[in-house]
């Protein structure tokens, strides 16, 4: 039987009072699947995601994390506690850390810290970027480290923000193997935002579209 990972139910946002940002959207994740969501800039997408990670907080309907809710008007579980990876697009590393002290941010005091960065810089092939600082590497590897980064707490899952839109093709298309790779032999639950369709095939085991705050 399939484990849900993730619950939505009647979610509703506005940042303002007239102008509803999502509309009752209705969803459920399966733990390992990896699930995209495509639509038009301004649709909603980024404010889906922002509630999912407690960023924000619903006007209407309820958010579950493992069974467990998370989200509901007026009540929040706070961003740390979720267990959540995300990247997004642009400020992603801290500049004023190395790439490994980058990775262990998130890595809670624990005997096997230094051996969990070590596995992710080899996992993601990074290991000679271990002691640069984000500004000395590429584009490419920014987002490596991002993903690694991510996934360093062991989180239920992780969320990419257009996560790849800064990178050029040629770059991409290496980058989707490799990470499709890590994602399936990590049974890694993924939530995918991105307005590049290509991306979406490649990347997800599910496709869903959005528009105007709602999921289609
Ligand atoms: P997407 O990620 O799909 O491009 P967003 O979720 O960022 O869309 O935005 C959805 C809608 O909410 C847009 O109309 C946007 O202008 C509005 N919006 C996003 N963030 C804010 C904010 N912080 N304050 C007010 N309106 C916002
Ligand atoms: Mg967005």
């Amino acid at each position: 039987m399939n484990e849900v990972i993730l619950k939505i139910q009647n979610l509703s946002h506005s940042y303002d009072d007239n102008r509803l940002s999502l509309k009752k959207i209705n969803l459920l994740v399966d733990k390992g699947e990896r699930l995209s969501i495509q639509g038009p800039s301004g649709c909603g997408k980024s404010t889906l995601l922002r509630l999912i990670a407690g960023l924000e907080e619903p006007h209407e309907g309820q958010i579950f994390i493992n069974e467990e809710e998370v989200s509901s008007p007026g009540f929040s579980v706070p961003p740390e506690k979720r267990q959540i990876g995300m990247v997004v697009q642009d400020k992603a590393l801290f500049p004023h850390l190395s790439i490994y002290e980058n990775i262990c941010f998130g890595i809670k005091k624990s005997t096997d810290k230094e051996q969990i960065a070590l596995d992710l810089l080899n996992l993601f092939k990074i290991e000679e970027l271990k002691n640069k600082f984000p500004h000395q590497i590429s584009g490419g590897e920014k987002q490596r480290v991002a993903l690694a980064r991510s996934m360093a707490p062991n989180p239920n899952f992780i969320m990419l923000d257009e996560a790849f839109s800064a990178l050029d093709s040629d770059l991409k298309v290496s980058i989707y193997d490799e990470v499709l790779e890590i994602f399936q032999g990590k049974n890694i639950t993924v939530i995918l935002v991105t307005h590049d369709t290509e991306e979406a095939k490649i990347l997800s085991t599910r496709q869903l579209n959005m528009d105007n705050g709602e999921l289609l």
